[in-house]
């Protein structure tokens, strides 16, 4: 927060000027374009509050994520907004008010989710343009095709929408078309629109609608606000002719000087929200640089930008007038104030992992692996840079430096306590040095990287490596506060997600992740048996297939890393796995490990299947957590009350769970936490009846 430190370099200067988007005008180039948030209408205090703090941060521009035009439209249970009729405008009005007074503008993305709608809520039939199942196989749910009536409906429902954001007072006014996820879209999509009307068949026909719904929208904004259109650049859908270099160039030729702005990205969301491991920052830029090209309107574009040298480049090669981010600003809310005031290294930079985005399925507000504080802003009054004063300077001992130690450490540094951090390994940073390692991940390195670098400029912190710790250690450092932060090892006897009791032949014989990532060596095939169901038996078998090895990768659950199906990932990982030549068997159960073989039968019907020959075994499945210091030392007469364990070590989870928990402890040893730990909770109307 300290501009006068710093100053800033004159080549950044450019990521400041003011764009001017129809009548209204951005502050800067830096654009938080909509994203799922996890918060519901039912929680506007929370979603405001993470708005507010991102406006608070520099953001030019802050939009509101999907916000559903009306009852036809309902996407639950995904938590998106609503803006159904003028009993929602309140809340939407806050929001933009609290936003503005940072100087920001706002920006609402008024939709109607089309064949993604589920209207499991309101009971009304899906609409489409065709009589056909949703876009969720797994719903037993089909559209009704929409007759003229439908789309005039529709059309008059989305002005009354246009007409409650200009009462809200929204500067920006979106027409959705993006994420294969729109009405509108589905009309343009021949693979969805089979209609024999006006409104389906030729290019021009199946655009109509679009169309018609954007002159809607100018007209019914009459220049109070500007209108802007998200849609995909390019479509990576097999057989969609809604590509780069086809119809979604078409599209914006045809369209390309009505709307006052153009957000552009790719199709659909799993593509659009790519993670490091598979695409690198600006992955879109492909895609979507052709945009500029064929409109004078100014564009905004994402690519999970952090690099402010990256964003200077777009805007001076001519691909966006303004920067989009929706990652990167979650991860850190400050980024466009820490490239103005010259702080470049202070930015904590998204490590692409989706974890946000897991959020979405959940239907729980927003978590981020690299920023604790988000959605926590209203309900805990957590702020990501300013961390309030601990009452008295307090020595503090953390013993370990993974993801939770870490951030323990830095916030408790911030509060003002002496902190000191010892490490046993050479290397500071627990699992995510080690996973960094691996084929995919190196982004991870990037949540030790920012608190490093962030602890090695402070002169209340000392970070001691090679330094194991045990309890006689603890006792001779006299502090106020001991923090373990030992972490977790992964078992080697086959426990895991579907199994409770160790597995016969493994204990024995079976290697794991840390023996990997320690530097095990492997002579012949490789069996990886994966109760784990997340990255790290996947990520394991592309890391070994690469090196050249046979790879046999076999998992309980009928598909291969089911979780990633929250983080977006599932289809990549099996393209990588295919390319690669591992050889999966989902929904397959283990029996034993005979030396040579594994043993196993499907999961779902028993049935016993031919063994899996290979000379190595890797099991991936449960972790033991590394707490004999904790136990030891909280058993102590008269240390024991000032010992506490955080992350891994008390419960093994995600990086995003290690690096919370050691926030969160942090702020319960300044008092910052309810000694209850009841937050503040949005509070539901009672009506008498
Ligand atoms: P988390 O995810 O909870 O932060 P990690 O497993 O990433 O946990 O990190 C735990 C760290 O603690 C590892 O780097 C490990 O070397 C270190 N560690 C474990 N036991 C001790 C100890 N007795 N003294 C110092 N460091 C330790
Ligand atoms: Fe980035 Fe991961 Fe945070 Fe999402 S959860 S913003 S991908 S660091």
């Amino acid at each position: 927060m300290d501009g006068g430190a710093h100053k800033r370099d004159p080549r950044y200067d450019i990521l400041f000027e003011p764009v001017q988007i129809g009548p209204v005008t951005a502050p800067n180039r830096f654009y938080s374009v909509p994203h799922a948030t996890g918060h519901s209408p039912l929680m506007p205090n929370g979603s405001i509050g993470m708005r507010e703090m991102k406006a608070e941060g520099g953001w030019g521009v802050i939009s509101m994520q999907v916000a559903e035009i009306d009852p036809t439209s309902d996407i639950s249970n995904l938590p998106m907004e609503r803006f159904w009729d003028d009993t929602d405008i309140k809340s939407h009005a806050l929001m933009v008010e609290r936003v503005k007074k940072h100087g920001a503008i706002t920006a609402v993305e008024l939709a109607h989710t089309g064949i993604r709608a589920r209207n499991m809520d309101t009971g009304t039939p899906v609409l489409g343009p065709s009589s056909m199942r949703i876009l969720k196989p797994q719903n037993p749910i089909q559209s009704k095709a929409m007759d003229k009536e439908d789309i005039k409906a529709f059309r008059d429902s989305h002005r009354r929408a246009v007409y409650r954001s200009k009462e809200a007072g929204y500067d920006i006014v979106y027409v959705y078309a993006a994420h294969d996820a729109a009405l509108v879209w589905h009309f343009l999509n021949p693979m969805y629109n089979q209609r024999a009307d006006e409104y389906g068949g030729s290019f021009e026909n199946r655009l109509r609608l679009l169309h018609e719904v954007l002159e809607d929208t100018m007209e019914a904004v009459a220049g109070d606000a500007a209108v802007a259109v998200r849609i995909p650049a390019h479509d990576f859908k097999s057989g969609s002719p809604l590509t780069y270099d086809n119809e979604a160039r078409a599209v914006i030729e045809s369209l390309a000087e009505i709307p006052d702005l153009w957000d552009v990205n790719v199709a659909s969301w799993p593509r659009d929200s790519g993670t490091s491991r598979f695409d690198d920052e600006g992955h879109q830029e492909k895609y979507t640089s052709y945009v500029k090209q064929v409109t004078t309107k100014p564009v905004v574009g994402v690519g999970r930008y952090t690099s402010a040298d990256a964003m200077v480049s777009l805007v001076k090669k001519g691909v966006f007038d303004l920067i989009g981010a929706s990652r990167p600003s979650i991860a850190d809310p400050f980024l466009p104030n820490k490239i103005k005031e010259g702080r470049i290294d202070d930015i904590r930079e998204c490590i692409g992992c989706n974890v946000c985005v897991s959020s979405d399925a959940y239907s729980v507000p927003l978590m981020c692996t690299q920023n604790p504080t988000i959605s926590q802003e209203w309900r805990r009054g957590w702020h990501p840079e300013i961390i309030p004063q601990a009452p008295q300077k307090e020595k503090t001992l953390i013993i370990g430096s993974g993801p939770a130690g870490l951030e323990c450490a830095l916030t408790l540094a911030r509060a003002g306590h002496e902190v000191t951090v010892a490490e046993r390994a050479s290397e500071f940073g627990g699992r995510v040095s080690k996973e960094s390692g691996l084929k995919g991940l190196s982004a991870w390195g990037r949540v030790k990287d920012y608190r490093l670098y962030q602890l090695q400029q402070m002169g209340n912190v000392s970070l001691y490596a090679e330094s194991e710790i045990d309890a006689n250690d603890v006792a001779d450092f006299e502090a106020d506060n001991i923090v373990v932060a030992t972490g977790a090892k992964w078992r080697n006897d086959g426990v895991g997600a579907t199994r409770f009791s160790p597995i016969e032949g493994f204990v024995e014989n079976a290697v794991t992740p840390d023996d990997v990532m320690a530097g095990a060596e492997f002579d012949g095939p490789i069996v990886i048996y994966d109760d784990d169901h997340y990255y790290m038996g996947n990520v394991l078998a592309g890391h070994l297939a690469a090196r050249g090895h046979e790879i046999h990768l076999v998992c309980p659950l009928p598909s291969i890393a089911e979780w990633m199906g929250y983080t977006l990932e599932s289809p990549r990982v099996l393209d990588e796995m295919v390319e690669l030549g591992v050889q999966m068997y989902p929904n397959t159960t283990v029996g034993r490990w005979t030396g040579t073989a594994l043993e196993v039968a499907r999961s779902d019907t028993g049935q016993i299947m031919p063994a899996i020959s290979g000379k190595h075994l890797i099991t991936v499945g449960a972790r033991r957590p590394q707490d004999s210091l904790l136990a030891e030392l909280t058993r102590l007469p008269g240390l024991g009350d000032h010992v506490t364990g955080i992350g891994d070590c008390l419960a093994p989870g995600i990086i995003q769970a290690a690096v919370f928990s050691g926030h969160a402890q942090a702020r319960r040893l300044i008092g910052h936490e309810p000694e209850n730990g009841i937050y503040k909770r949005e509070t539901p109307v009672l009506f008498d009846r």
